[in-house]
């Protein structure tokens, strides 16, 4: 026979199941002997149950972005020495985590040479605002081109920049490495642009602004770009030499020396 109790839970069952949440199912039994054991008003074991449910589907959210973003690898604040990089300043680093330049449509720039760690910091920026609920794409500033090269021969350069708008986070790693011709320049300004004051980037470079005219083969298109992305941005600038060197001497280990220059 029964319980009046299983009925109860038979039927929150079915109807968890109607509200596409599943795992209430599981939530409201383990929070019900709680409820019973610390005598829980009504309310308070509802409140339970949906603070259950909400901070789970923020989780599977926040894994959901994460994995869309397509971070090369997953990195932290956390994970940042930054008594190893002085020219970073731990606070404002953690109120960018907290978010607020997303809602201005600000940007955050990156400077330094190799190893310095703005791929790290770029990262967990953009790590954190996955966290935040921000939809975030990750990628090089030769990826982005090579995407929108792709959607602009198949006539389908508009879509694609629609598709990059709704992403309210890009990052734009490793501008600099390799020059661009005309029309990757011209595709890059146009990424730029279609994001100024509506949505957030944080883009690294290892060249100072004042050389960007070589990536771009063009002052002028280099100059309206800057204009565009520092306009409301922070722009922090590392020093030093790699952090992936920091343990190692250039001349005990040949194979550090090919790294760095690689970089
Ligand atoms: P960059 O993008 O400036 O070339 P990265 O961010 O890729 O440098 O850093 C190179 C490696 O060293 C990465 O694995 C990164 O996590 C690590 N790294 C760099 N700086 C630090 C730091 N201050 N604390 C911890 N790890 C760091
Ligand atoms: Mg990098």
């Amino acid at each position: 026979m029964p319980t009046a109790a299983d009925e109860t839970f038979t039927r929150i069952d079915y109807l968890a199941r109607v509200m596409k949440a599943p795992r209430i199912r599981e939530s409201a039994r383990r929070l019900a002997d709680q409820a019973a054991a610390q005598a829980w008003t009504g309310p308070q074991y509802l409140q339970a149950v949906l603070e259950a449910e909400v901070a789970a589907r923020e989780a599977s959210g926040a894994k959901l972005r994460l994995r869309a973003a397509g971070f090369p690898a997953v990195k932290t604040l956390e994970e940042f020495n930054f008594d190893h990089q002085p020219a970073a300043d731990r606070a404002q680093l953690h109120r960018l985590a907290a978010g607020g330049y997303l809602t201005e449509a600000g940007n955050v720039v990156l400077l330094g040479p190799p190893g310095t760690g703005k791929t790290h910091l770029a990262t967990a920026l953009a790590v954190a605002a996955c966290h935040q609920q921000i939809r975030v794409g990750f990628d090089t500033a030769a990826g982005w081109v090579t995407r929108l090269q792709t959607a602009h021969r198949t006539g389908r350069l508009d879509a694609e920049l629609r598709k990059l708008a709704r992403l309210q986070l890009l990052v734009i790693d490793e501008v600099g490495y390799l020059p661009f011709d005309a029309d990757a320049a011209n595709l890059f300004f146009q990424l730029v642009a279609s994001r100024y004051e509506n949505s957030s980037i944080i883009l690294t470079s290892n060249l100072p602004f004042s050389r960007w005219g070589e990536v771009f083969g063009d002052q002028a298109v280099a100059s309206a770009m800057i204009d565009r992305i520092v306009h409301h941005a922070e722009v922090i600038t590392l020093k030093g030499t790699s952090y992936r060197l920091r343990n190692t001497t250039m001349t005990t280990l040949p194979s550090a020396r090919l790294e760095q220059q690689a970089d």
